[in-house]
């Protein structure tokens, strides 16, 4: 039996609703199958008031132990620190984080607002939110750089807006059942298992990427996004097209930019205007290459792969 609390804080509730539809397994199956016993989360926890203020006590006192600390959401730490702006069973959130975390064998960020702040944080941030451990791609964030949760472990970064539904589970029923050394975490302390590979990685428009045509308007259902639409998959570490959503599709299969949604910086460019869906070019070349492709090499490959590209690059294939 492993204890797990699951607190909210800056939030859209994005990744609880991700949560519940999570299928494999399912939010159902952690408490029936793998002896996950919830003890309280915001869509589903029934104490309130005294009751509850009491059980996240005894969470901090070690009366009740506590193995995974799940948290949603920025840490808001506005007005000048003191987090006032966002309190919770009697005092603010950010110290309920502070004990808790301290409590637990396990801390596990869930989404992009917990991982490093994401769109609350983006400038001017008013909420002075920060990530659990990270604020954008600075190590630190609110528990600091040095924290380890009792496991010795840091917190764990299941980052996305919102993180897939399995993910989720995923990785909560692998620390549940003493598998959290398997994970192995890289260095924004996210599971390689799911973040080691690319969203391009099973993209179904990977051959229209490698001639170098290109969709020119979402849903088409032919051409690479990654040209004229700011598609981001050949640089955004994501299982998106390994692990479909809903078992059956993803952004880029359905004619829609990824728009690198687990990675530290999200959202790009600070959503200035003209820079979402839109590639950003210095004289027709992408100002942001794949990862690992330098200029020179890009400019080669794609005028070799557009003089190559064959008529059937041009026709609607049905990539969707
Ligand atoms: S649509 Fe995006 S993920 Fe798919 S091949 Fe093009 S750039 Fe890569
Ligand atoms: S396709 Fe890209 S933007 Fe969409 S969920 Fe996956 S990583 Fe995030």
């Amino acid at each position: 039996m492993a204890n797990l609390l699951w607190l909210q804080g800056g939030a859209c509730s994005g990744n609880t609703m991700s949560f519940l539809n999570a299928e494999e397994p399912s939010a159902c199956d952690l408490v029936t199958d793998f002896g996950i016993n919830v003890l309280w989360h915001p869509s589903l926890g029934i104490e309130l008031g005294e009751n509850l203020q009491k059980l996240l006590r005894d969470c901090v006192s070690g009366a009740i132990p506590l193995d995974i600390f799940v948290f949603e959401g920025t840490v808001v730490t506005a007005p000048n620190g003191t987090g006032m702006w966002n309190r919770f069973a009697g005092r603010p959130m950010q110290d309920w984080v502070s004990d808790l975390s301290k409590a637990a064998q396990f801390v596990v960020a869930i989404g992009d607002c917990a991982t490093w702040g994401g769109i609350p944080a983006t400038a001017p941030n008013p909420s002075e939110s920060k990530g659990l451990q990270f604020l954008k791609r600075a190590k630190g964030g609110y528990l600091g750089d040095a924290f380890v949760a009792k496991s010795g472990l840091p917190v764990i970064n299941v980052p996305g807006c919102p993180a897939h539904p399995d993910w989720i589970t995923q990785i909560v029923v692998a620390v549940a059942t003493g598998r959290a050394g398997d994970i192995g975490l890289d260095e924004f302390q996210r599971p390689k298992t799911f973040f080691q590979s690319f969203t391009q990685t099973g993209c179904t428009r990977n051959m229209h990427f490698a001639y170098k045509v290109s969709a020119t308007e979402f849903g088409q259902r032919k051409g690479c996004l990654f040209y004229d639409l700011g598609c981001r998959g050949p640089m955004t570490h994501s299982p998106c097209n390994r692990i479909l959503w809903n078992r059956q599709s993803s952004k880029t299969r359905a004619g829609m930019p990824c728009m690198g949604c687990t990675e530290p910086e999200f959202p790009f460019f600070d959503l200035a205007p003209g820079t979402v869906f839109k590639t950003q070019t210095v004289m027709g070349v992408p100002k942001e290459l794949p990862l690992g492709v330098d200029k020179k090499g890009y400019i080669a490959l794609t005028s070799a792969a557009k003089n190559a590209a064959p008529r059937w690059a041009e026709q609607d294939i049905f990539v969707v």
